[in-house]
């Protein structure tokens, strides 16, 4: 969340708590970064405190109060977005991706049980892309680690870029990313990451060689597993299933990757 934005949603909301009760000089006097009746910075027992002791009314407790509810849930919110967002590279980070993947699962079984009363065109399938950055080492100890950093935010960006609604990206560890691909069958699944592949390929990066400036361009392997409500449907225990498809989606990649790189290839039984 950009901080600006959250000033604007605590203003706002400061501003209607205080046109509810009635006082709103007083708000504005907060919102303007006064400080002299500013209370915002003590805890809500001290602003009991004061109440008791008569230096306070109960009009006035009762908005530093909410003014103190406020920020504890806009920092609560803050940091529940700081747990579940990869810092570099400002996706989603593995711990979501295994979260979102198991509710994907129990979603994806939930709906095989209610089939009968759904669509017939809607695809009961989930599919797991994993993609990560061929010979990425070599770019590190060519142009050196801050612009392979700059090449995984740009890879991550290039991805949230190509993915349709519904879909999610993760930074699945150093240089891999994990794309869920909500109800989407093979032939979609295929399409979605060659549509990554080209895109990546296309990214213009800049480095130094000494005092040379060069540009450059990359490549990436994926590799998908597709996971079909049926494949699912008799095993109760999501967690379980999870580190089964994600082998999957790595054998694949491991296929990708000995197979001339710069691929992308699809589970099937034998990788
Ligand atoms: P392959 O084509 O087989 O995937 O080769 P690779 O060089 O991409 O793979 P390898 O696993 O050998 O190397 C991955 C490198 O990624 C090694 C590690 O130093 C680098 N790396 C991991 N995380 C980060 C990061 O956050 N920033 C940077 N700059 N490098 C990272
Ligand atoms: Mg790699
Ligand atoms: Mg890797």
């Amino acid at each position: 969340m950009k901080a600006t934005q959250t000033n604007i949603t605590f203003n706002t909301r400061i501003q209607d708590i205080a046109r509810t009760m009635g006082i709103s000089p007083r708000a504005r006097h907060l919102i303007h970064g006064g400080t002299t009746n500013d209370l915002s910075t003590l805890k809500p027992e001290d602003i009991v405190t004061l109440v008791r002791e008569g230096v306070l009314k109960d009009q006035d407790a009762l908005f530093w109060l909410s003014v103190l509810a406020v920020q504890a849930e806009q920092e609560a919110t803050h940091h529940e977005k700081l747990a579940t967002i990869d810092e570099l590279s400002g996706v989603y980070n593995r711990r979501t991706f295994i979260d979102t993947f198991s509710r994907e699962l129990t979603r994806l079984r939930a709906k095989y049980d209610r089939n009968q009363y759904l669509a017939k065109d809607q695809p009961l399938a989930v599919s797991l892309a994993i993609v990560d950055i061929d010979h990425f080492k070599n770019i590190n100890d060519v142009y050196g680690h801050s612009v392979g950093d700059r090449v995984i935010k740009g890879i991550a960006r290039a991805l949230t870029k190509s993915i349709r609604g519904g879909d999610t990206v993760y930074r699945y560890g150093g240089e891999e990313f994990a794309v869920l691909l909500g109800e989407t069958n093979e032939k979609e699944a295929h399409k979605a990451a060659e549509r990554f592949r080209t895109t990546i390929k296309k990214i213009r990066f800049v480095g130094m060689v000494g005092n040379k400036k060069k540009t450059f361009r990359i490549t990436a392997s994926v590799g998908i597993v597709v996971v079909h409500a049926e494949d699912i449907k008799k095993n109760k225990m999501t967690d379980t299933l999870i580190p089964i498809f994600v082998d999957r989606a790595d054998a694949a990649l491991y296929e990708a990757k000995h197979t001339g790189r710069d691929r992308v290839v699809m589970w099937h039984k034998g990788l």
